[in-house]
């Protein structure tokens, strides 16, 4: 089967009034982006979807991946491309007919923007008879085997039956851009994806152990960031060295307050680089109780050292098991299942308090130099090398 276009559909990027125009350039952008290389023509913005004009002689399959991967897309399919008339579109359904195999079918036209005179019913009584005389196969409105689908806009008219999935949500870079905090964990690289999904762009910040931990969690930061460009297009990884300054927690607070302090100190580190990187949130993959550290206690102690942006934990209310299937879809849980030792290692504790107090760790935190930390901690931040996907 030879296809001419992919018709690419959105819903709510069409939904945002004034700024519907402002979504759907953005939109356009992102799908030219996202499936440079992969020998398609052009890309065009027709009234309510995206038309991508193909090459003849290129595969498709790359192009519809890539597209799979398109936040703001809810659903495209590879189609024949004919004028809108209804011979022309007649014999394009009988040709898409014969490509496949089926019992039951039904025809599905609808109209936009056309002057095209017929009702979508029309079309759907006439095309269906014509694929009924040809195959002999009986019409199913309800579960049909196969549909055809008719979409006439202006004086060009798309006909597809092979409908995929996209990602949904809405177009990277509508929402902002944020500051995602990345481990090498599973839930971290979810939550970034679940922000972009909403149209936020992401920079990545990484806090390791080293000199004090081998560089495993520098890989698979580098590794998770590298995968997720695939998703979130370009974006920044920023390495903290966090080996000296958990060092100085140790010394200078008990051991079950340490991770909270760690957090404290992430939290401060990443909200200062943000605000210089012009980043309007910081995102982590906090999910309520899921271990010590993410009891509302300790999220409220952790929370009151951000101060100016606000901190968006998109997993709060998710499960383990749900994460696990999210990470799976994005494509990050083989990497994060990866062994690597997570910048605490060397200096965790036995055990976490699940309830940290604000005065006990104010108290710590009176024998550390805690803007001096702050400070070191942004300036030794470094923009990560990333190996090739
Ligand atoms: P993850 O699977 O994302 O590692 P986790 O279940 O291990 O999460 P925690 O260790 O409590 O949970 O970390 C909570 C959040 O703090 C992480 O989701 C991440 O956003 C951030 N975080 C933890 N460690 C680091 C790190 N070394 N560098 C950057 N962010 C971190
Ligand atoms: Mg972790």
């Amino acid at each position: 089967m030879h296809y001419d276009v992919v018709v690419v559909h959105y819903h709510e990027v069409g939904l945002k009034g004034r700024n519907r125009h402002f979504f759907e350039r953005a939109l356009t952008k992102n799908i030219t982006r996202a499936i440079e290389g992969t020998g398609f023509l052009k890309v065009r913005e027709r009234p309510g979807r995206v038309i991508i004009s193909l090459a003849e002689e290129h595969a498709i399959d790359p192009l519809l991946s890539a597209l799979g991967r398109v936040f703001g897309v809810s659903n495209f399919a590879p189609a024949v491309h004919v004028d809108a008339e209804l011979g022309p579109i007649t014999e394009a359904a009988l040709e898409l007919a014969r490509s496949a195999t089926f019992g039951t079918f039904a025809v599905r036209a609808r109209k936009g923007n056309t002057s095209f005179e017929m009702s979508s019913q029309q079309v759907n009584e006439i095309v269906g008879k014509a694929i009924c005389d040809q195959t002999g196969a009986g019409v199913n409105l309800d579960r049909p085997d196969w549909t055809c689908h008719i979409e006439i806009v202006a004086d060009h008219a798309y006909l597809y039956f092979d409908r995929r999935f996209g990602p949904g949500g809405l177009p990277l870079g509508v929402s902002g851009k944020v500051m995602a905090l990345l481990s090498g964990g599973i839930d971290s690289p979810v939550a970034a994806w679940e922000v972009a999904k909403r149209g936020a762009s992401c920079e990545l910040i990484h806090f390791h152990g080293q000199p004090y931990s081998d560089p495993s969690s520098v890989r698979q930061a580098s590794q998770l960031a590298a995968h997720l460009e695939r998703w979130l297009g370009q974006n920044r990884l920023w390495m903290i060295p966090f080996g000296d300054i958990q060092r100085e927690i140790v010394t200078a607070a008990p051991q079950e307050l340490r991770v909270v302090l760690y957090r404290r100190f992430m939290m401060r580190i990443a909200e200062s680089l943000a605000e210089r990187e012009g980043c309007q949130a910081l995102v982590t993959g906090e999910s309520l109780g899921q271990v010590a550290s993410q009891t509302l206690q300790n999220i409220a102690v952790i929370d009151r050292t951000v101060e100016r942006l606000p901190v968006l934990r998109p997993l709060i209310g998710r499960d383990k098991v749900e994460i696990v299937e999210l990470a799976r879809t994005i494509g990050t849980y083989e990497i994060s299942i990866t062994p690597h030792q997570d910048c605490c290692v060397l200096f965790t504790p036995k055990h976490v308090t699940t309830h940290a107090s604000f005065e006990q760790l104010a108290e710590a935190e009176s024998a550390l130099d805690v803007d001096g930390l702050v400070e070191k901690g942004v300036a030794n931040a470094e923009l990560a090398w990333r190996p090739e996907k």
